[in-house]
């Protein structure tokens, strides 16, 4: 503990509010996949900063564009044009469902837009009555007053009272369940189509198929927070792809930016209809900067072959962590996900599985569920995994031992 004397008082608390449990690690550099620490100790980043840095560290492209735009201008408001918001913009449209993105800095806010956006819906048709959301248990959602009410977690809750009305929860998966919990009063239906914090469980397609369904049989709109399962991370450029289900609305955060801040929320012309001049801001969402680097993003991922590539590095990294799991059983219990949204599913305390890889020089995230993520960036490589593999194979034998 840092005692500090502050003005004749004791402080204690660090200057950093400790709102995290951190590990003992301070990176200097990042190139790829790789971590230096001041102290000159290498990492493998199979954590991206939380299913983040989706290009990897340094990535040329996106350093040349980030220091060409910090010499032109960095911020000027959305009381103006910008021209990087419109071609980043009109790129996500061009590839999406959505015919309209709002940019903001982050995945809650991203969320927050879509759940006004859901109600706004309603309301300003005159059902003034619908404003609730049917969310699933496990979810995840942010931070915010009315996030951690969708996500709906005690541990998240705790201390927060009063919750923000509105939100109610149903099993992830259960159909009849998400049925029965629409009254007059639903606007919306929330999911996401991989839980991510709530321990890497994808939704099965008959499911997501079957909210969309419901969605349109109750006159809900189907929002997907697709902040972790989007820009790629499932091996295409958003997880519902997978399915042939869209949503009414999307969020999207994390990989966005590829570690700049930048959140967004895309939807159909129909649900955004009510969106009109004044009713929802950010004075930061989508600035010259954050643009630069989300177009950098973008003109990497939507390169051809791009996705094909990740799909093909996926299925390697699978097939070894697949043996890796058959070969300690008492360790793991299974492996699941899609493309590089990974969970290998512990039999030991995830925790301990996380702060042993740490030691041996890989760094990962724990999940929900007894889970270890594994979310590299996406440009990954044969000598990465081969190495992470190794890792987590003499991890995994010392742990069974
Ligand atoms: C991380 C995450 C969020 C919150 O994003 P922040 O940028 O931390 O606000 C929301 N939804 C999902 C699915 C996430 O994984």
């Amino acid at each position: 503990m840092v005692f500090r004397h502050k003005e004749a008082k004791l402080v204690t608390i660090s200057a950093v509010m400790p709102t995290y449990a951190r590990t003992d690690l301070v990176f200097e550099r990042g190139e790829g996949l790789w971590l230096t620490t001041v102290d000159g100790r290498r990492f493998l980043d199979f954590g991206a900063g939380v299913a983040v840095t989706a290009l990897g560290h340094s990535h040329p492209h996106l350093v040349a564009a980030l220091k060409a735009q910090a010499e032109k201008v960095w911020h000027t408001s959305n009381l103006y044009r910008i021209a990087g918001q419109e071609k980043a913009a009109e790129r996500l449209v061009a590839h999406s469902f959505a015919d309209t993105v709002f940019f903001c800095n982050s995945g809650a806010e991203a969320m927050e837009c879509a759940l006004k956006m859901s109600r706004r819906f309603h309301q300003a048709q005159g059902f003034k009555e619908k404003f609730r959301v049917i969310t699933a248990r496990g979810g995840f959602h942010g931070r915010t007053l009315a996030t951690i009410a969708a996500g709906g977690q005690e541990k998240h809750l705790d201390g927060f009272a009063p919750m923000v009305d509105g939100f109610d929860q149903v099993a992830f998966g259960n159909l009849n369940e998400a049925r029965a919990a629409v009254t007059a009063n639903t606007a919306a239906i929330v999911v996401e189509p991989i839980q991510g914090e709530g321990g890497i469980i994808p939704a099965a397609p008959e499911y997501m198929k079957g909210l969309r369904a419901m969605a349109d049989e109750f006159g809900l709109l189907l929002i997907f927070d697709e902040v972790q399962t989007g820009m790629g991370r499932t091996g295409k450029l958003f997880a519902h792809e997978w399915s042939s289900v869209t949503p009414d609305i999307m969020a999207l955060a994390k990989g966005l930016g590829g570690g700049f801040p930048a959140g967004a929320c895309l939807a159909t012309e129909r649900a955004a209809q009510y969106m009109t001049p004044g009713t929802h801001g950010s004075t930061f969402g989508g600035n010259p900067l954050a643009m630069a680097a989300t177009n950098a993003v973008l003109d990497v991922m939507l390169t051809a072959g791009f996705f094909e590539t990740v799909q093909a590095v996926s299925a390697k990294l699978w097939s070894k962590l697949e043996a890796i799991v058959a070969r300690h059983p008492k360790v793991f219990e299974s492996v699941r996900g899609k493309g590089l949204m990974i969970g290998l599913k512990c039999k030991v305390p995830n925790n301990e599985m996380v702060s042993k890889l740490v030691a041996e020089g890989l760094l990962t995230v724990p999940g929900g569920d007894n889970v270890v993520r594994l979310v590299p960036a996406l440009i990954l490589g044969d000598a990465e995994i081969g190495e992470a593999i190794s890792i987590i194979d003499r991890v995994a034998g010392q742990m069974a031992a």
